[in-house]
């Protein structure tokens, strides 16, 4: 997923954009509220995540600044264990969930998972369209097979990513752009062909039929119960 964090506290940056790094998404971290204005609108990111005391724009001012320009960005808020009513204001203000300072990651990326499958209209931590499943917390994928049996895949860090982003919009067509702006961010250095060499490595692992190409217009997943691939 493309994650961006709005904190400027950089110890606390520093671990999240770390951990959130391993698994497997592409986290874009600005430190002032100036600069995350406009961000939202530049890049369609899965999940924001915000603090709220930040120089420039404090993090309540951005949040409804957002959602009045309707950036339906699911936005989960850091907060310090005394803030109360800061809590209050961020869920009435359109924040969908917050985590209180100091949270362990597992707990975030726990938040994370939830608030993106909300909006995905899903109900447990798998992604799936029958055949491929993909367990964003445990990080489990598996093909099943003709007689129903399921095979186990092991996926470097990119190719679940890219999964991922498939398995979220199943029998939509991604664009090779959206899928860059999925698996990267901005401090990522992209190779002009990294996205067809990632479907390719992809391919030989889940079978090359599982990721159509829609020649010119991108990649897909088919969607649940749309009939053999
Ligand atoms: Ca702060």
């Amino acid at each position: 997923m493309r994650i961006l964090l709005v904190e400027d506290d950089v110890m606390i940056g520093e671990a999240v954009v770390k951990g959130l790094s391993r698994a497997s998404h592409a986290v874009d971290w600005l430190q002032d509220g100036e600069d995350a204005r406009h961000a939202p609108e530049d890049v369609a990111y899965d999940c924001i995540l915000l603090d709220l005391g930040l120089p420039g724009i404090d993090g309540s001012t951005l949040l409804s600044l957002w959602r009045r320009e309707k950036v339906t960005t699911p936005v989960i808020i850091l907060t310090a264990r005394d803030g109360l009513s800061d809590r209050v204001a961020g869920l009435d203000g359109g924040a969908d969930d917050y985590v209180v300072k100091p949270f362990e990651l597992s707990e975030l990326m726990a938040r994370i998972r939830a608030v993106t499958r909300r909006q995905g209209g899903g109900s447990d931590s798998r992604l799936s369209n029958g055949v491929l499943t993909l367990d964003q917390a445990t990080r489990e994928v598996t093909v099943k097979n003709a007689d129903g049996s399921l095979t186990p895949v092991t996926l470097t860090s990119r190719e679940f990513a890219l999964l991922e982003a498939l398995l979220m919009r199943p029998g939509a067509v991604l664009s090779r752009e959206s899928l860059e702006n999925r698996i990267y961010s901005f401090d990522d250095e992209i190779e002009s062909n990294a996205v067809e060499y990632i479907i390719h490595t992809l391919r030989k692992k889940v079978g090359a039929e599982q990721i159509k190409n829609v020649r010119g217009a991108g990649w897909k997943v088919q969607k649940a119960g749309s009939g053999a691939l």
